[in-house]
């Protein structure tokens, strides 16, 4: 293909790659059940000037282009859907400076989260987007995203620690918005805008992050409820009393029970079990203790040293693959709901699920709402795709969203009228136009 023999002309040939393994584990995510094709090729760029010579060619040729991290997206954010060229950015993963001064990391976009975080926590401060899959996805794909995590409850989404960032505008043109910055309300908001466009509408090479203060204090404390609105009732009375967490974290019965099997570990029974991160100070466990049993909390157990935290930690983080390996197949999806309706929506799935024969449960971010609500499949009747369009219309129609953290991407893109009008569709449309008019970037997301 002449494009392919123009970038081969162009680059070093380390940067490209055409071998028929990689160009097929590099075009697509973790998204399950979502169809995608090989990449033309792969090409991973170690400088801007390596990019703009690849936004050339492919403007050049119009042959698209599909940015990439670490593929650890869920909805197919970075699935192949036609020929294109296959941008990984996970050599340019330097972190170029921790500016202590001014509290602001500058990263290139393939450095890996976890090591952001520790580098920073290193030099006393913290970097506090906590997606789970930190230790192999990109500050590049989070801000793509939007990533989220369990801290985001108490100290917000990726967003929120984006001052600055720079890269190129589809046709090659370089931009620079914000920097080391931290109030900026000059014109539209167009750094906010590139946060969360699942590489739709750039390509981001520099990312400049906000850091905070590491905490003096961590401790990691669990409860069993016998139901969600229990455990919801405790954690408002909790932030009423002073006590802050920095993650509320639930499970219902079913996980807690697959998790036992898969793990043959002990979890304490309940139809609704906790943890919670507390990182003010040692009298927040106590007042925590008392708010919990007062409403029915049972099973109550403290860890403070960094390796029985991780231990309790261990129980959510195995949550996924513990649902994998009990079902034949399943499905899961990251809904919304205004917190206090956690048990309604969750009683209701469960309903809507039963009538199909199937299993629905869910688990995620007690303090901001944000379920991962998952289908299994345990028995002969298979997971209907009207399911899904039903437990999104649920979460819309109770005040919610149809994705908290992993993006609308492919998987999404047909219930994005769920959510907004017409209108609002078509303003993201022209949106999308004025930066990319001839479409060459990640197509077939989010429309
Ligand atoms: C086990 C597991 C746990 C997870 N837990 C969480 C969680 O707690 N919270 C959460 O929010 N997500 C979570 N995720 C989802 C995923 O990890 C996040 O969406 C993450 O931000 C994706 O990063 P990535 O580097 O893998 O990006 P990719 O999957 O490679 O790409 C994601 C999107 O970003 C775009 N992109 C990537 N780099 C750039 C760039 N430089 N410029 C422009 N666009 C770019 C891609 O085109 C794509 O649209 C989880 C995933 C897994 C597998």
């Amino acid at each position: 293909m002449d494009f392919i023999h123009a970038l081969r002309s162009a680059l070093p040939s380390s940067t490209l790659s055409v071998d028929s393994e990689i160009l097929s584990s590099h075009a697509h995510d973790t998204a399950l059940g979502q169809d995608y094709l090989p990449a033309s090729v792969v090409i991973f760029p170690s400088s801007d000037a390596e990019v703009t010579i690849i936004l050339e060619i492919s403007n050049r040729f119009s042959i698209p282009i599909v940015p990439r991290g670490a593929g650890t997206g869920m909805t197919g954010g970075c699935n192949v859907v036609g020929p294109c060229i296959v941008l990984s950015f996970v050599r340019m993963n330097r972190i170029l400076e921790i500016d202590l001064a001014n509290r602001i990391a500058v990263v290139e976009p393939g450095v890996i989260t976890g090591d952001l975080q520790e580098l920073a926590r290193s030099h006393g401060l913290y970097y506090p987007p906590d997606p789970a899959s930190s230790d192999r996805c990109t500050i590049g794909g989070n801000v793509a995203e939007n990533a989220g995590g369990p801290s985001a409850f108490k100290y917000g989404v990726t967003r929120q620690y984006v001052t600055g960032l720079s890269g190129f505008y589809v046709d090659g043109t370089p931009f620079h918005l914000g920097g080391k910055l931290y109030k900026n309300v000059a014109g539209y908001d167009l750094l906010s805008l590139m946060v969360g466009q699942e590489g739709t509408l750039s390509v981001i090479t520099k990312i400049y992050l906000r850091l905070i203060p590491y905490p003096r204090f961590r401790a990691t404390f669990r409860a069993s409820f016998s139901n969600y609105d229990q455990a919801i009732a405790a954690l408002q009375a909790a932030c009423t009393s002073s006590v802050y967490p920095a993650a509320a974290e639930f499970m219902d019965r079913t996980c807690v029970d697959a998790v036992r099997l898969h793990l043959g570990i002990e979890v304490p029974d309940g139809d609704a079990f906790v943890l919670f991160q507390l990182d003010g100070d040692q009298s927040e466990c106590d007042v925590l203790r008392d708010v919990c049993l007062t409403h029915g909390a049972h099973d109550i157990e403290i860890a403070l040293s960094d390796e029985d935290q991780d231990a309790f930690w261990k129980i959510r983080r195995s949550v996924s693959e513990s649902l994998t390996a009990m079902s034949i197949a399943k499905r899961s999806h990251d809904i919304v709901v205004p917190p206090d309706q956690i048990g309604p929506y969750l009683r209701r799935a469960k309903a809507l699920g039963k009538q199909e024969g199937v299993t629905v449960l869910g688990y995620g971010h007690l303090g901001d709402g944000n379920i991962h609500v998952n289908i299994l499949q345990t028995g002969p009747a298979p997971i209907l795709e009207s399911l899904t369009e039903k437990l999104l219309r649920l979460a819309v129609d109770m005040g919610g969203s149809i994705t908290g953290e992993h993006g609308i991407g492919l998987t999404k893109k047909k219930y994005l009228n769920l959510m907004f009008s017409d209108r609002d569709i078509a303003c993201m449309k022209a949106i999308k136009e004025a930066f990319d008019p001839k479409g060459l970037l990640n197509p077939g997301k989010i429309f």
